[in-house]
């Protein structure tokens, strides 16, 4: 269920029955000229709606945190980043809000690559604090799935527009989507002209493949392995 909607008192009651939190998080920033700044927030939003529908008896989906880390797109108009020492805190702060009140279980749904060191920190510091925490960046944990609608992964590419697509089709102006087949080197870089250089309209992949039906077929499979994963790190079940 939504901590957020609940009273005092019913969170009280439902904090002592249910032990995993989860926390949405995304980031504001470009996706391509075509997808809306909100993306990264949308996207994991969406894939929670459809898991606390499955299993409100087993979930507390805490309210989100909507900025991350992205200095890589902040050439772009709309992009806003946050310094990573005061993200590792703000995830660190608020997973440990919730372990006060009872959850052992901390899962952070990340919508956005950029926030994950920050969050592996977090995972660490929770760690410390006696809990256990996990980060759940569906592209990467499910990209196998993903791979079999979409013939492939892109920043704001044929995967993300076609999730986007799929929320509501008027924030997508399909007109101005593109494509940038080149790979960015994986590898951490970044210099004063790189995101230019590297993903010169903020897309990475074919967004012209998108469509919503794809969209729709992704819901499905990322509320069901979400659900999956969820539950196994729940159970304890760490290993495969
Ligand atoms: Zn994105």
């Amino acid at each position: 269920m939504y901590a957020g909607k609940l009273n005092t008192d019913e969170y009280g009651k439902e904090a002592e029955k249910i032990s995993t939190v989860v926390i949405p998080l995304g980031s504001v920033e470009a996706h391509g000229r075509h997808c809306p700044l909100d993306t990264d927030n949308m996207i994991p939003e969406r894939i929670l709606r459809d898991v606390e529908g499955v299993m409100r008896q087993e979930i507390l989906v805490a309210p989100p945190i909507n900025y991350g880390y992205t200095p890589g797109l902040s050439t772009f108009p709309g992009t806003v980043t946050i310094g990573m020492e005061t993200l590792i805190s703000l995830y660190t702060q608020v997973a440990a809000g919730y372990v006060g009140w009872g959850a052992r279980h901390i899962v952070f749904m990340n919508g956005h690559g950029g926030n994950i060191p920050a969050l592996s920190a977090a995972c660490d510091n929770i760690a410390a604090r006696g809990a256990y925490a996990m980060v759940i960046s569906y592209w990467l944990n499910f990209s196998q799935d993903i791979l079999t609608v979409c013939s492939a992964q892109g920043h704001a590419g044929e995967d993300e527009t076609s999730l986007v697509l799929a929320i509501d089709p008027s924030l997508v102006d399909m007109g101005k989507a593109s494509s940038w087949e080149k790979k960015p080197l994986i590898t951490p870089m970044n210099g004063p002209d790189m995101a230019s250089r590297r993903i010169p309209e903020a897309v990475t992949g074919d967004a012209r493949k998108a469509d919503r039906k794809k969209g729709d077929a992704l819901y499905r499979i990322l509320r069901d392995r979400t659900v999956e994963t969820i539950r196994a790190f729940a159970a304890g079940e760490y290993v495969r």
